[in-house]
């Protein structure tokens, strides 16, 4: 593990710093960025947003990984994690891209057609155009192959029945990748075709789903007879498990790392500011304990998180024990989302805005089931860390539609 950039490093750090510097508003070293998850479907936050992103597009510091010759720099990983570390360090607007250029822009760059890489990836990287990830149903979301979105071919068109949820984002999104059923008399992971869908498009109803915290990022979509071009398949018709796969891998690659603070500084200013009979919390014998617990297990997930980083430096790619961030990460910052409500006592119940510990500790739950869940990153740290026995799989060679399932 080593802790120091190297010179290349160190040299591409105080560029971005420079650059940021003169463009953003630098945060202090106990200052989070504020601007949270929520919010982000109001207008005028997705505005400042998109603003923010075409004065990094001009300058060469958007979507930095993707090839020159779509509008990146050619980045390496670890120079991305340097770019997030110093944007992480300036005051700028949320990020309500990152579906699309984290992962759906990969995906097209992969798999799509040279028409499609060359009408949608510019405005993606601009911010002009925001995506969203059709993907889950309400029958396939772990398990994301079953999904029964019908897609039926009609000369040069093919016509969408079906629902999904959980779309974030799908209420303000231009465009959005969708995987659908094209064979259901194929097995499982064949007869799925992948398609870039236009949000415009007839027969297409989003609905809102309120969030405990308040929030509604995310939304049911149904699709009744959406007439979709053959132009918009994303790779080979029947062959979309294929380009679903890519855009899963970067979804786990942008969720991976984990070496975050997970808000412990703030907690421990909380704890010096908050009055408990008289003397600030940290003076308490409980408060000490339970500090001392989430600095440990802090630090543990932050070294964890720095081994990624180093493999990333060398230019290895980060195995699945990378899933360890997010394992440890979610449930750690949820746990320490609660405590802080508790050192507010009564005013603990109460939730003031979208950057509270509050509104933290109610979305920590989301993040342990978005991009893989608790249980499901279990099983790949058990099957693929340690070597344990794959789950038993009781669909393997049926034709889709022989599955046994609430539908036949
Ligand atoms: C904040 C957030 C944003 C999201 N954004 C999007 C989006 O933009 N687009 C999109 O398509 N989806 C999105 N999702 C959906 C997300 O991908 C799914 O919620 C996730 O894949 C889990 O699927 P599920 O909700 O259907 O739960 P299920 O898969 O039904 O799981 C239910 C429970 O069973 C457990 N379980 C399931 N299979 C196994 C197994 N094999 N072994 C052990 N336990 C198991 C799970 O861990 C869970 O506890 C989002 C979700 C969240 C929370």
């Amino acid at each position: 593990m080593d802790f120091n950039d190297t010179p290349q490093e160190a040299e591409f750090r105080a560029a971005a710093r420079g650059w940021l510097d003169s463009n953003a508003e630098r945060l202090g070293p106990d200052e989070s960025p504020t601007g949270m998850a929520e919010g982000q479907d109001r207008e005028d936050v997705i505005k400042s947003s998109q603003a923010w992103q075409a004065r990094k597009a001009d300058a060469g510091w958007a979507c930095i990984t993707w090839p020159k010759e779509y509008g990146g720099r050619g980045a390496s990983s670890i120079q991305n994690v340097i770019w997030n570390q110093e944007e992480g360090r300036s005051q700028t607007p949320p990020n309500v891209f990152g579906i699309g250029q984290g992962m759906l822009g990969p995906t097209i760059m992969a798999h799509g057609s040279e028409a499609q890489k060359s009408r949608y990836l510019n405005p993606m990287l601009r911010g002009e155009e925001i995506w969203c990830q059709l993907f889950s149903e309400t029958a396939a979301g772990s398990d994301l192959a079953g999904l029964q979105t019908r897609a039926v071919r009609e000369g040069d068109e093919w016509v969408l029945n079906g629902q999904k949820i959980w779309t974030t984002g799908a209420q303000y999104c231009r465009w959005g990748m969708i995987v659908t059923r094209s064979d259901p008399a194929a097995q499982k992971h064949a007869g799925i075709t992948y398609f870039i869908v236009d949000m415009e498009s007839s027969g297409i109803e989003i609905r809102p789903i309120k969030q405990i915290n308040g929030g509604k990022s995310f939304n049911e979509v149904f699709f009744n007879d959406v007439r979709v071009p053959h132009a918009n398949v994303v790779g080979k018709v029947n062959d979309g498990w294929r380009g679903a796969i890519t855009t899963l891998m970067n979804e786990r690659a942008s969720i991976g790392g984990g070496g975050g603070s997970n808000g412990f500084r703030e907690l421990m200013r909380l704890a010096r500011e908050t009055d408990w009979n008289g003397r600030p919390a940290l003076q308490d014998p409980y408060v000490r304990q339970r500090l001392a617990d989430f600095y440990i297990r802090s630090k543990g997930l932050q070294y964890t998180g720095y081994r990624t980083l180093t493999a990333l430096s060398k230019g290895a790619t980060p195995g699945p024990e990378a899933s360890i961030g997010k394992l440890v990460g979610a449930p750690l910052s949820q746990e320490l989302a609660g405590f802080a409500c508790d050192l507010q006592g009564q005013a603990g119940s109460l939730m003031e805005d979208d950057s509270s510990w509050q509104s933290s500790y109610l979305g920590a739950p989301g993040i342990r089931i978005a991009g893989g869940t608790d249980e499901i990153l279990r099983n790949i740290v058990a099957e693929r860390v340690l070597g344990l026995p794959p789950e038993v799989r009781l669909d393997k060679g049926i034709a889709f539609q022989d599955i046994p399932s609430a539908r036949n």
